[in-house]
């Protein structure tokens, strides 16, 4: 079980989520250059589409907020702290953000609640307490039927669903989103961004979605757009 603390707040300015300046990141020894230079600030409770074409980088961007892959230079700040400098970047993962994926990623041997109950073996959180705060979240996704089903019988959207729930288990402030409508035909995208709109208006999440479809991105509040590696327009930027 992970003891460490949970990272605390900068003490300049609690508002800025994510900090980002100047981020590069090469692949292959500098023969791809996935990001040429990225600018911004996410500040708490903002809904950022990050839109673009297939390539442009949204992915690799994604990986560097997760802390899931380092930057090759430049600044990446959660909270005022260096995300590449963590001494425990799974802490990060499992305390402070949720993340979701076009392909759900749940396990396939686990049923709806013993996916939703994997990141609370993160936390302190006691046993007795983990199955009933996976049930209540699956029902405040709308699955208190599918409590005990395996993924293999879920739709698309029902294991979205269970991803999503999943992501909100340790209580996140942040949710990043990797293009989560993506295996799914119109109807059910449309219910997931609802869903993921709900979250950000109701708990007042920071939420981060990548997307290559404008007309996902306009369902967030602020779009940047980039282009091969950059970001070439940003359409609410934090003063
Ligand atoms: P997007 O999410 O916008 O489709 P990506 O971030 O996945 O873009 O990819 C940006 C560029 O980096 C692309 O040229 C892609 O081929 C390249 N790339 C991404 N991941 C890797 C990797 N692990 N190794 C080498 N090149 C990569």
């Amino acid at each position: 079980m992970n003891q460490s603390a949970p990272i605390s707040k900068s003490s300049e300015n609690e508002d800025v989520i994510f900090e980002v300046r100047g981020l590069k990141k090469d692949y292959d020894d500098g023969s791809v250059q996935a990001l040429r230079g990225v600018d911004f600030r996410i500040n708490q409770g903002e809904f950022v589409a990050i839109a673009g074409p297939s390539g442009c980088g949204k992915s690799t961007l994604l990986q560097m907020l997760g802390a899931l892959d380092s930057p090759s230079e430049g600044t990446l700040n959660y909270r005022g702290k260096s995300l590449p400098d963590l001494a425990d970047p799974a802490a990060y993962r499992a305390r402070e953000i949720g993340i979701i994926f076009q392909a759900f990623h749940l396990l396939p041997t686990f049923t709806a609640v013993e996916n939703v109950q994997l990141p609370m073996f993160e936390t302190d959180r006691p046993a007795s307490e983990r199955k009933d705060h996976a049930v209540s979240l699956l029902k405040s996704v709308g699955l208190e039927h599918r409590i005990n089903h395996f993924p293999t019988k879920l739709s698309g959207g029902e294991r979205q669903r269970v991803a999503i729930a999943r992501s909100l288990a340790n209580g996140p402030s942040v949710l990043l989103a990797d293009e989560p409508t993506g295996n799914l035909d119109s109807e059910n995208a449309h219910h997931i961004l609802d869903l993921l709109v709900s979250l950000h208006r109701e708990h007042r999440m920071t939420m981060v979605l990548i997307t290559h479809d404008p007309s996902i991105a306009a369902r967030a509040s602020r779009v940047i757009h980039m282009m091969d590696g950059r970001v070439i327009s940003d359409s609410n930027p934090p003063l």
